[in-house]
């Protein structure tokens, strides 16, 4: 494919790239997705990207916590579903493999990182999730932490044709040891390149850079999203949208495995990915423009995703 650089991401383009929805779809068509994340202390950030996929399309959410802080979020969940994992110390344990490879095999792509926390524990199961499964994969916040000394594991994933979208702000980008000196979009774009996946580099022009070249640079957003819980509702978000193109592949061409498809479909995923960011930008300029960039909070965002997809649609 051509490198281009998408700096004017339109209304018109995003109606383009939402996913279609059949009349006569049920829920397994439009994808199966999966969460892994919370801690205690951090009970509400898994649940924000639950919402952020639930509202931005998905057929069925699943929701994977470690068990002292499931009946919390358990109190917050109406469509999403979640579970109890096993866990230490707070923290989702190494015990938690089985039952996370298992729901992540079973779904159209998965979630790991909100509100996880960090342990060498966790660092040595999410490497081995990376491994494991052949699922398409958005790994944010202390996922990123996680595989911060694993990147080879990105580049391993990648020769095996296997999707992996990774979305730190600058400074979860600088200790994955990116390289913020030439630039945002340069830097996303080396990172991308080099690890063979796709990058998204938060912040107020969020750039998502694919291996090919190619990138988006954000147009929408505003500094009311500048607040603890945004970016957990962008992973859900992309996660979402994500599903859904992974389940229009599945139900298209019965015998497309998931492997196959990510090789083929990274130019669409990353078009899916950069998708996600503009519509949580614009629910934000419509959270902002109801309630101001002072009380707007996260949720309120995640409640005006329809809204967005409505404007576009
Ligand atoms: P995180 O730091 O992980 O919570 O992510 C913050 C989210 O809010 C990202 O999607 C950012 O792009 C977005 N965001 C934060 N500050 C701004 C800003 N000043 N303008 C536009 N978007 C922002
Ligand atoms: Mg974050």
């Amino acid at each position: 494919m051509e490198k281009q650089i998408f700096r004017n991401f339109t209304k018109k383009l995003a109606a383009k790239l939402l996913p279609a929805r059949d009349p006569d779809g049920h829920k397994g068509d439009f994808g199966r997705v999966s969460i892994t994340g919370g801690s205690v202390g951090f009970t509400g950030a898994p649940v924000l990207a639950a919402y952020g996929a639930a509202r931005s399309g998905s057929g069925l959410v699943f929701l994977g916590v470690p068990e002292p802080i499931y009946p919390i979020v358990a109190g917050h969940c109406l469509e999403v579903m979640p579970s109890p994992l096993p866990a230490a110390r707070g923290k989702i344990s190494k015990d938690a493999f089985f039952p996370i490879l298992e729901r992540l095999n079973g779904c159209d792509a998965g979630l790991l990182g909100p509100g996880l926390g960090r342990s060498q524990d966790l660092s040595k199961l999410m490497s081995k999730i990376l491994e494991e499964t052949e699922t398409p994969l958005v790994i944010d916040a202390d996922g990123l932490y996680a595989i911060k000394d694993r990147r080879e594991l990105l580049q391993k994933r990648a020769e095996r044709g296997l999707l992996t979208i990774l979305t730190p702000h600058e400074g979860e980008f600088r200790y994955l040891s990116g390289d913020l000196a030439p630039g945002r979009e340069a830097a996303a774009l080396d990172f991308a390149k080099e690890y063979g996946c796709i990058l998204v580099l938060k912040g107020p022009e969020t750039v998502t850079a694919l291996p090919d070249g190619s990138c988006y640079v954000n147009t929408t957003g505003n500094n009311g999203m500048a607040k603890g819980g945004s970016g957990d509702v962008l992973g859900g978000m992309i996660l979402g949208l994500l599903g859904q193109l992974v389940a229009s592949k599945r139900s298209a061409e019965a015998d497309t495995d998931k492997a196959q498809f990510s090789k083929a479909g990274i130019s669409e995923a990353g078009g899916i990915t950069a998708l996600a960011v503009y519509l949580h930008g614009l629910a934000g300029d419509i959270a902002c423009k109801e309630l101001g960039e002072y009380g707007m909070l996260p949720s309120d965002l995640a409640a005006r995703i329809p809204a967005a997809i409505l404007e576009v649609q």
